[in-house]
């Protein structure tokens, strides 16, 4: 079996730990990531809920945005964007990348919400663009 891939805020107080494989990835361009993010997007990569385990700091996690599309869930002593989709719910967990601190191995594999990006915002990669959600 492969190592677990780890993961954690900037602050260090939550850390976690995913089975490969991950289902997807991609890169968010959506009005709610970018400025949830602070940057042009947020690039996210999903598992099922069963390879995924929180290891330290549950009691740090916030969750924004109930009800209003995917969820915002960060670390409220130090801000990093932690997780997405329906976080803590669902079958799936949806992970920002930057929060690895080892190589996941996937790469994002194509960019949504193109049409909601911002003016200063140029795609440089040939990845396929949704310009929404993913069809
Ligand atoms: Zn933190
Ligand atoms: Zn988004």
């Amino acid at each position: 079996m492969r190592k677990p891939i780890r993961g954690s805020c900037l602050c260090g107080g939550v850390r976690f730990e995913v089975d490969p494989p991950f289902l997807q990835a991609n890169h968010c361009h959506c009005d709610r990531c970018r400025k949830h993010s602070g940057t042009a997007v947020c690039t996210q990569t999903r598992v099922l809920k069963e390879q995924f385990r929180l290891v330290h700091g549950e009691e740090l996690i916030k969750v924004y945005g109930r009800g209003e599309g995917a969820v915002k869930a960060f670390c409220t002593n130090c801000g990093s964007s932690l997780f997405g989709g329906d976080w803590p719910d669902g079958p799936q967990v949806s992970i920002r990348m930057g929060a690895f601190d080892d190589d996941p191995g996937i790469r994002p594999q194509f960019h949504t919400f193109v049409d909601s990006r911002a003016p200063w915002d140029t795609i440089t990669d040939d990845l396929p663009q949704y310009s929404e959600r993913r069809t």
